[in-house]
């Protein structure tokens, strides 16, 4: 799942063939954000982690990925490969990335919740972005090659709204909608007033409590911070599929490997051998080098972090 564009700033130039063609918009200043996939995976993930982990450090891990390159992603000569690949920014892709950026949180402010957060969150954007044909380079930097379930065409090269556009037209939006559903059957509880009084604001006493008091919120507006996410993501992924059938008019094809209007962007032409090869090379590679940051220093450094005080209440000792 790949960032867009939050508001549409240019409407995009039609093709010769009907379809949406491009618009290279790295500089007009859009706000640049996740598919809504992303939104809806949040607060399945915060079912599971419970006050282990930070739902403001899942929700950065979710974002840095696309956050940190797509702006430049748009504006590349060849997208697909910068966005995922090497050399380009596919770094950010990998799994190391989400252990590098969660090890420099947890050196720095030692909080487990946090660190936590970010590598759940990220490990989830990373292994989400498996099913378009571009694929992630997921053993990083031990192997190079990207893996992929090509369910929907990676499609940044038709420029912001032509990648919305198709998307929208691809199995990536049912991708969507099902996220959708699966958090609201299996994770509505998450989104009540009494599960983030209970679970959420404990796990985060600090931060939440920061915004409480700087920005003088009240309970009642963290709750719907916390739960915006979902009504934006709702909201994105609405006018997004409307966008594709009403202005882009791109045709609807829900199905493996779609859409069939945009030419394949998968950035690797190995065989299936050659990515087993060294997809399993880099994957016991990668295991073998976890496995020696933590005995040589992750340990201690998990050891010097800090959960959450159990009973913190942050916002009524506050007030
Ligand atoms: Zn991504």
């Amino acid at each position: 799942m790949d960032a867009r564009a939050a508001v549409p700033a240019r409407r995009p130039v039609r093709g010769a063939d009907g379809g949406p063609r491009g618009v290279v918009a790295a500089a007009d200043g859009t706000v640049v954000v996740s598919w809504a996939a992303h939104e809806f995976e949040l607060y399945f993930i915060q079912k599971h982690v419970g006050t282990k982990a930070s739902f403001l450090a899942v929700v950065v891990g979710t974002q840095l990925p696309d956050a940190l390159t797509k702006s430049f992603v748009y504006a590349a000569d060849d997208t697909a490969h910068f966005h995922r690949g090497w050399p380009g920014v596919g770094f950010t892709h990998s799994l190391m990335f989400g252990v590098v950026v969660a090890a420099l949180v947890l050196a720095l402010t030692r909080s487990r919740g946090w660190a936590l957060g970010i590598l759940v969150g990220h490990w989830a954007h990373v292994l989400t972005d498996i099913a378009d044909t571009a694929g992630v380079m997921l053993f990083f930097p031990f192997s190079t090659e990207p893996i992929t379930i090509s369910m929907w065409k990676h499609a940044a090269v038709e420029g912001r709204y032509g990648d919305a556009a198709a998307y929208y037209s691809s199995l990536g939006g049912v991708w969507d909608l099902f996220w959708l559903v699966v958090m609201l059957v299996f994770a509505w509880r998450t989104l009540t007033p009494s599960y983030f009084r209970a679970v959420v604001v404990p796990a985060d006493p600090h931060v939440w409590g920061w915004l409480h008091r700087t920005f003088r919120l009240p309970e009642r507006a963290l709750l719907l911070i916390y739960q915006g996410l979902l009504f934006y993501g709702i909201g994105r992924m609405v006018t997004w599929f409307l966008y594709a059938r009403f202005d882009a008019r791109t045709p609807f094809e829900p199905f493996w490997g779609g859409p069939g209007y945009i030419a394949g962007n998968d950035i690797s032409d190995a065989g299936l051998a050659e990515v087993l090869v060294r997809t399993v090379i880099g994957a016991v590679l990668f295991a073998g080098f976890l496995w020696l940051c933590w005995r040589t220093f992750g340990r201690r450094l998990w050891a010097r972090g800090y959960d959450v005080p159990a009973a913190a209440e942050p916002l009524r000792a506050s007030t």
